[in-house]
C-alpha cells in the first residue's frame, strides 16, 4: 500500500528525520510512539507531503510520487497534480482537529469531496451524512465546531478524513487535546475503523490502543526507528534502554 524509503528531513542544520523506511500493507494498523521531539509529527507530515522530505521516496500502491531534486540541490519536490491526487488518497487527522470554524460539521466534511473529488453538492451532502453517521455525530451535523465538544469535533474530523475514501489514514495524536472523559469515544471510532480493515498509521500515547488495536508498533527515537515489531512483544519486552525508559515514563 505505502512504501516510504529512507525519508530524511532537515530544518536548517537540524537533522530531524535521519532515514526512516516504512512499509504499510493493506489493513495494517501501525502505531508510532516516541518522546516529544523525536520526529513523529514531522514523519507523518512527510508522508502526506505537508512537509517535503529532504531525501527519500514515497510510493503509494506501487506508484512512486514523482520526485526530483530542485535547483538548490537537496529538496525533493513532487509534481503538483500528482501531489493533489496523492493527498486525496492519504488523509490526516490532527491533534487540534483543524475544522473550519465558519462551516458546519456537514460542510466541513463536504468540502474535500466537492473540491478535490469533484462531487456535486448533493452527492457530497449524502456522503458527509453517511460518514458523520459512521462516527456517531449525525445529530450534530448542522452545528458549527465551536458548539461541539472536543470529542465531537475530532469525530467530525475523522468523518472528513473518511469522506475522501482514502487508501491510508494518518492520525497525529488524535486524543491528546481531549479532556480525559472524551478520549474513549474517539478511540472507539478508531478501533472500529481498524476492525473494518482500514490502513492506518497512528501516532499515539495511548499504550492500550498501541498494544490491543495496532498490529505493528514503531518506536521513534531522535529521528530513527529504534524498535519495531508486534506490539505485544515490543511493549512487553523492549530491547533498548530508550524504549524501556519511555515506557516507564508512560506508566
Ligand atoms: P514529535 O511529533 O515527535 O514531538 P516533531 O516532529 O514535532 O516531534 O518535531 C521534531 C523536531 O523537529 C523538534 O525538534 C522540532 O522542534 C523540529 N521541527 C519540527 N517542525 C519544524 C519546523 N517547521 N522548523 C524547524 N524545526 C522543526
Ligand atoms: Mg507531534
Amino acid at each position: 500500500m505505502l512504501k516510504a524509503t529512507n525519508i530524511r528531513k532537515r530544518f536548517g542544520t537540524h537533522d530531524v528525520l535521519k532515514g526512516i523506511s516504512l512499509e504499510a500493507n493493506k489493513g495494517d494498523v501501525i502505531s508510532m510512539i516516541g518522546s516529544s521531539g523525536s520526529g513523529k509529527s514531522t514523519f507523518l507530515r512527510c508522508l502526506n507531503f505537508l512537509e517535503r522530505p529532504t531525501e527519500g521516496t514515497i510510493a503509494l500502491a506501487g506508484e512512486e510520487l514523482a520526485c526530483r531534486r530542485d535547483r538548490a540541490g537537496d529538496q525533493i519536490v513532487a509534481d503538483a497534480a500528482r501531489l493533489r491526487a496523492y493527498r486525496a488518497r492519504v488523509t490526516m487527522v490532527f491533534q487540534q482537529f483543524n475544522l473550519w470554524s465558519h462551516m458546519t460539521a456537514r460542510e466541513n466534511v463536504m468540502l474535500g469531496p466537492m473540491r478535490v473529488l469533484g462531487l456535486t453538492k448533493a452527492e457530497a451532502a449524502d456522503r458527509a451524512e453517511h460518514y458523520l453517521a459512521r462516527v456517531g455525530v449525525s445529530h450534530r451535523m448542522q452545528a458549527y465546531p465551536a458548539f461541539l465538544s472536543g470529542g465531537e469535533q475530532q469525530r467530525v474530523a475523522i468523518a472528513r478524513a473518511l469522506a475522501m475514501e482514502p487508501d491510508l489514514m494518518l492520525f497525529d495524536e488524535p486524543t491528546s487535546a481531549l479532556d480525559p472523559e472524551l478520549v474513549g469515544e474517539v478511540l472507539r471510532v478508531m478501533r472500529s475503523l481498524a476492525e473494518e480493515g482500514r490502513t492506518m498509521i497512528v501516532v499515539t500515547h495511548e499504550m492500550n490502543f498501541a498494544r490491543d488495536v495496532a498490529n505493528r508498533v514503531i518506536f521513534l527515537n531522535q529521528g530513527v526507528i529504534a524498535e519495531e515489531g508486534d506490539p505485544r512483544e515490543v511493549l512487553r519486552a523492549p530491547r533498548t534502554e530508550r524504549l524501556q525508559a519511555f515506557l516507564s515514563a508512560q506508566a
